[in-house]
């Protein structure tokens, strides 16, 4: 299946920064959804996925600009806006942007799993910049571990990329 270039329903602004480039932070999965992952999809579905993502930014990553020569290299980031609902209603994220990452991003966005922000120097942080980005999303990541979360991936149905199969929660 053959993806069109800008998907239905995604938002390639979200969260630029005033340059026009999408920011490298930390963002840890809360824990309601550890075991959520990309495992509702068919590994066929999401390779293009990411040969799309690929394509369209001409092969560097998205994130620090680096070239990324073959797509068997470049990893796919999914962003998601967090909505929380008022009590006893479910909170929500929803896909709305999807990333061409080089693995270095890639790990430093998955510090907590990689222990690696490398890449987060290498963008020109400083050490305390980095120290306290990691306090403040330990900050949010503890909010975010007290909700149950579900999760909506329209942008991915929207463009023929169903689930095999309905998460309980949904
Ligand atoms: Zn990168």
């Amino acid at each position: 299946m053959e993806l069109p270039f800008n998907l239905i329903g995604e938002d390639r602004q979200f969260e630029n920064l005033p340059s026009g480039r999408s920011e490298l932070y930390i963002s840890p999965e809360p824990q309601s959804l550890w075991y959520y992952e990309k495992k509702n999809y068919s590994q066929d579905d999401l390779e293009n996925v990411k040969k799309c993502v690929y394509n369209r930014a001409k092969f560097r990553c998205e994130l620090c600009n680096e070239n990324i020569s073959q797509v068997s290299d470049a990893r796919i980031i999914y962003r998601y806006e967090y909505n929380y609902a008022p009590l006893g209603k479910h909170s929500c994220r929803t896909l709305k942007r999807i990333l061409l990452a080089c693995a270095d991003c890639d790990d430093t966005t998955n510090y907590f799993k990689t222990k690696n922000y490398s890449q987060l120097i290498k963008i020109g942080k400083t050490p305390i910049e980095v120290h306290l980005h990691i306090t403040d999303v330990l900050s949010d990541f503890r909010i975010k571990n007290q909700i149950v979360w579900i999760t909506n991936e329209g942008v991915l149905e929207k463009n023929g990329i169903k689930r095999m199969c309905v998460s309980p929660e949904m």
